[in-house]
């Protein structure tokens, strides 16, 4: 493998919504470039980038795979993102290191869901994007219902390069716009065409698409639309210069027609790309966060790791791409996000799951180290003096939690430290042990992923555990006052045990906690002992009075008591004190409080109504809305145990068009008709 300059190097992030082909556009670019020998396919499930098993058996990208392929002696780097909503954020550090978005759209369905939250993910995307308009090969497609569709729904720079030639089952070419050519492509799917002049049929639709193509061209050069607009004549070297700047600076997104499935307009989009499509040197200076780095390999070396793969044998593989400097083996780098040096052992460039080996690579490509120490996800590798620390990727907060029970006493053992592997892996996930409800709680972007999650524990790593909703931590307080006089008095054989307390129990502000009054007056209970009633009240309002739950928000006043001046002791004073507080509670009027959650929730217009009802029916609170561009954002409060399968359900309420983000709020009282009913479960599961 050699190394690649970088004006030789196109990055390209392959994403869309599942389904609409991205893989199989993958594959194809890979046939018709000779990296493989025949069509791999998704439904064969033999894609070079689609092969890990869950990948396999769903059917669908989990992950981003990483391949490249070299046309006209120009390297593609070709990043196959997931499209489907649990994994659609892995395309978020791959559009960080693409320097084009290539957007995969299904000729026949319009915008899709998650192709709308890419582009809505505006800061994530890259400002050169191009658009495929891909299974024009089959019937109830059209390339020019999809064209107007994005022009229409997300911008107005969707120009057309190219057109169908023939359509559904008779799609069997392209008509290249720029060229003024008609390309026959092989039936044999080889991705070889015959070159032919435009069928007389055509001429009026080229006509009109050629000045949408000037006019799309031209709007983003200011001399160029003069001339345009004075009428006077635009020659074919002007628009070619004018589109490849417009398709850099982000002012012209092309179209082009294909069939992934067929091979048709794939091998046109390599030629488009190597001639249209900007190079690492073309984007140069690139701005991230704060940074401006020149894309220069006489530079020092900057680059950014934006993905881990971990095989439980063969270890970590961290996958980076260099925006200045170059690297080559056997170096030593600094891994700036964490001050610490790393040996650079071993680097390859990635063909879905195999590896070339590589010896040095350039500014601008992206290629993966082995065994890396101490290199995570989003840091950044410099030159051994080198200070830059190029801003983490962005991922939203998880939606969806279930807790994980392992099943055996070694699954138990393994399962943190496979989750933290995986997690590695894959940012979205995360995990903590909830140390009011004791569970293992993992959480992620929805109910699939955690069902991955799920297979790829017992796959890779051999553990097998059950998930279940996790519980709710509720919370016992009161809302009225007790006072308990309670004398602890053991005698039986050996030393005694003697303590007696008198307390008032009074509940406090929400959220204040716990607050213990000492009150005694002239030594009735010796201050030895006073810490010890305390210990012991903080001790049951851990374990729970009602129901189990962390008691809160009560002042316990200890105002009087007796001793005895053998048997009072330590531990008759905490019981003493838990009993007192155990008794005051049963007089206090006990509450269970439950956690509410804000929710934020963009859905479009049309399905307002459907999510406002059914969030007044979790018991919810709208408590606001707002626009967001053509959605409308819908702020409430509801609480957490209506809202835990809140992900399925607004995807199937608005067919995967809303989303919403939440976070933990206040403590409110649960009503009483509910409490009754959580005791009554608690007894039951204790039983
Ligand atoms: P991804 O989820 O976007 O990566 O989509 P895939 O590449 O996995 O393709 C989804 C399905 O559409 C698979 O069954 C493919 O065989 C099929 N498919 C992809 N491209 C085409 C195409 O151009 N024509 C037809 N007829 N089917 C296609």
């Amino acid at each position: 493998m050699s190394q690649y300059e970088s004006s030789q190097i196109r990055n390209l992030a392959f994403v869309g919504h599942g389904d609409a082909g991205k893989t199989s556009v993958v594959s194809a670019i890979l046939y018709s470039a000779g990296e493989t020998k025949r069509l791999l396919s998704v439904d064969e499930g033999n894609t070079i980038t689609d092969f890990d098993e869950d990948e396999i058996k769903r059917k669908i990208s989990i992950s981003t795979g990483i391949c490249n392929a070299v046309w006209s002696k120009t390297k593609l780097n070709l990043l196959d993102t997931p499209g489907y909503s649990d994994f659609i954020c892995d395309a978020f550090p791959a559009l960080r290191s693409a320097d084009v978005a290539v957007f995969v759209v299904n000729g026949g369905s319009g915008i899709e869901c998650n192709l709308e939250r890419l582009w809505e993910s505006e800061d994530a995307l890259p400002d050169s994007r191009v658009f495929l308009i891909n299974k024009l090969d089959r019937e109830n497609t059209s390339f020019d219902k999809t064209l107007d569709i994005m022009r229409n729904e997300l911008s107005q720079k969707v120009t057309p390069v190219a057109l169908p030639l023939g359509k559904e089952a008779g799609f069997e070419g392209i008509i290249d716009l720029i060229n003024q050519k008609a390309l026959k492509f092989d039936p044999s799917g080889n991705g070889k065409y015959s070159e032919m002049d435009i069928p007389a049929e055509y001429a009026d639709q080229v006509e009109e698409a050629r000045v949408k193509l000037i006019e799309g061209v031209a709007e983003a050069d200011d001399e160029l639309l003069e001339k345009y607009l004075e009428g006077q004549d635009i020659s074919s070297g002007e628009i070619l210069k004018a589109l490849k700047a417009g398709i850099n600076s982000g002012d012209v997104y092309p179209a082009i027609p294909v069939s992934a499935a067929k091979n048709i307009g794939i091998s046109y989009f390599l030629n488009f790309t190597v001639d249209y499509l900007p190079s690492p040197a073309e984007k140069s200076p690139i701005e991230i966060g704060d940074h401006s780095i020149e894309v220069d390999p006489s530079q020092p070396l900057v680059a950014q790791v934006f993905k881990t793969i971990i095989d439980p044998y063969a270890g970590k593989v961290s996958v980076f791409r260099i925006y200045s400097g170059k690297l080559a083996t056997d170096s030593t780098v600094k891994n700036s996000s964490r001050n610490e040096n790393e040996k650079v052992a071993g680097m390859f460039f990635l063909q879905g799951k195999s590896q070339n080996n590589v010896t040095e690579v350039n500014a601008g490509d992206i290629a993966a180290i082995a065994k890396l120490k101490v290199t995570k996800t989003g840091d950044t590798l410099t030159a051994s003096d080198g200070s830059i620390v190029l801003p983490q990727i962005n991922y939203p907060d998880p939606l969806f939690s279930y807790s994980f029970t392992p099943i055996t006493k070694n699954d138990e053992e393994k399962i943190s430290s496979s989750l933290t592997r995986i997690a590695e892996e894959d940012p979205t996930l995360v995990y903590e042990r909830n140390a009011e409800t004791n569970e293992l709680i993992v959480s992620g972007m929805g109910q699939l992923h955690l069902e991955v999650t799920q297979d790829r524990l017992k796959r890779k790593y051999g553990v097998s555990a059950s998930v279940k909703k996790p519980k709710i931590p509720y919370r016992e307080t009161v809302k009225g006052t007790g006072d308990v006089r309670y004398r602890h008095k053991k005698q039986t054989g050996g030393a005694g045990q003697f303590g007696e307390v008198a307390i008032e129990l009074k509940p406090l502000p929400r959220g204040e906690g716990f607050e213990f009054v000492n009150a005694i007056v002239g030594g009735v209970i010796p201050a030895q002992f006073i810490p010890s009633v305390e210990k012991g009240v903080r001790n049951i309002m851990d374990q729970g009075i009602i129901a189990g739950f962390k008691v809160v928000d009560i002042q316990v006043r200890l105002y009087d008591g007796k001793t005895h001046p053998v048997d009072s002791k330590d531990i008759a004073f905490q019981i003493a004190g838990a009993q007192a507080v155990r008794q005051a509670f049963d007089k206090a009027k006990a509450i269970l409080l439950e956690p509410i959650m804000k929710i934020h929730v963009k859905v479009p217009e049309s399905n307002m109504g459907d999510v406002i009802g059914d969030l007044n029916s979790k018991r919810g609170k709208v408590v606001g809305m707002e626009a967001s561009g053509k959605k409308q954002i819908i702020h409430a409060e509801v609480p957490m145990a209506e809202i835990q399968m809140y992900e399925p359900e607004i995807r199937s309420m608005t067919g995967g068009r809303g989303s919403f983000t939440m976070e933990f709020d206040h403590y409110e009282e649960l009503p009483s008709q509910l409490m009754q009913e959580v005791v009554a479960e608690i007894k039951k599961d204790s039983e």
